[in-house]
């Protein structure tokens, strides 16, 4: 399988780098899977960004895989100068991902709520669509902390709105906001949520092209993202000593303490998978059908993929909802934002030209 990861602005850049910590740099488990044969997955990663000191800040990502698209001044979270921005420089950014060749699926994390990455990324969406005419297209969209000011709700609310138009065959969303009680402080818990976003898309990538005791591949993974809205989220749970059995270690990867997003898995979910990793005499092939079959009949359509590997059984569940209420709050405050700022400004220019009109018939004395 070929993979393109891209990440673009600054949330997308550092997820990436989490993704190369992971994956190829990092001392984690993982880097060391991929160094060997049995995982055939070229994936190829990019970070794009108009801002040249975001990208200078990643630590695992190569230096051929940063790409500073000129912007004389950034594009200062104004999605109109980013989409200006993307235009003017279409073929140069994407001649550098057509460089890497020819692609199965594609993720494109970004923060929706920023101006380079929330603005280019439904832009990029379009352009993968147009020129790999096979290529599955995942963006992984960020949404902000609620009180990070009014300008980054509205641009949530429309780079939502403009990635739900461009064709994509599914989008994950993580919340910032619901993810902030991982931590106390911003720096911790991004790293946190970038950590666990990678984590997770790692976990997919390489049971996607595994050989699995029971099958689950991409077809499977694009019906489960084309379901309800189309958009949906990832948990994820990994056992340990107390976990009292592989049924419940299924059930906890629906749990909230595992998602990205807010959801009630079995309210809200439309379609969804459950991968499921371990040692061979770890797993029950009996007893994990029979917790599929039992969520099947709450959610509808659950697939199951079983990937032999050693250790504790790990366990990601990816699903699309069918309905999606902090989504609709989220827009809902937007909308109050943007009438809030719209009030503001008229009030402030009516002072003004209140002010003006004191001298309205007079002229300067000197
Ligand atoms: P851009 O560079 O113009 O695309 O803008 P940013 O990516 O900085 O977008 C700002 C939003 O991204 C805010 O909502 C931030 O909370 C969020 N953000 C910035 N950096 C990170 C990060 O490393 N991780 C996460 N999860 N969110 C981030």
């Amino acid at each position: 399988m070929n993979v393109l990861m891209l990440g673009i602005g600054q949330c997308g850049n550092r997820i990436l780098d989490a993704v190369n910590r992971e994956a190829f740099g990092g001392s984690s488990r993982l880097s060391k899977y991929y160094s060997r044969q049995k995982f055939p997955s070229r994936v190829e990663t990019l970070a794009i960004n108009t801002a040249v000191n975001d990208l200078k800040e990643l630590r695992f990502t190569a230096a051929k895989d940063r790409l500073h698209v000129p912007n004389l001044h950034g594009v200062g979270a104004n999605r109109g100068i980013g989409k200006q921005g993307f235009w003017e420089n279409r073929e140069m950014i994407m001649e550098e991902i057509e460089r890497r060749g020819d692609f199965d699926i594609a993720f494109v994390m970004t923060s929706a709520s920023g101006g380079t990455g929330s603005s280019f990324t439904p832009l990029v969406v379009h352009e993968l669509r147009e020129r790999y005419k096979k290529i599955t297209v995942i963006p992984v969209m960020v949404l902000p902390f609620r009180e990070e000011g009014s300008i980054y709700l509205q641009n949530a609310a429309f780079s939502m709105r403009d990635i739900m138009e461009v064709e994509s065959d599914g989008i994950i969303l993580v919340d910032n906001q619901y993810l902030k009680r991982l931590s106390g402080d911003i720096k911790t818990a991004y790293d946190k949520i970038n950590e666990m976003v990678a984590e997770r898309l790692l976990f997919l990538i390489e049971s996607l092209d595994s050989e699995m005791l029971s099958v689950t591949d991409l077809g499977d993974f694009k019906t489960v993202m084309k379901g309800g809205l189309g958009m949906g989220t990832l948990g994820f749970y990994e056992s340990d000593k107390k976990t009292a059995s592989l049924t419940s270690a299924i059930e906890s990867s629906l749990k909230p303490s595992g998602l990205l997003y807010p959801a009630d898995v079995y309210e809200d979910a439309a379609r969804a998978m459950i991968i499921i990793q371990g040692s061979r005499d770890s797993l029950d092939v009996d007893e994990i059908t029979k917790s599929v079959e039992k969520l099947s009949t709450k959610i509808g359509q659950v697939f199951k993929g079983i990937v032999i590997k050693k250790g504790r059984p790990k366990i990601l569940s990816v699903f699309t909802l069918g309905q999606v209420p902090d989504l609709e709050m989220l827009y809902a405050q937007a909308a109050q934002a943007i009438q809030d700022e719209k009030s503001r400004k008229t009030r402030a220019k009516k002072q003004l030209d209140d002010a003006f009109a004191y001298i309205e018939d007079l002229e300067e004395v000197y």
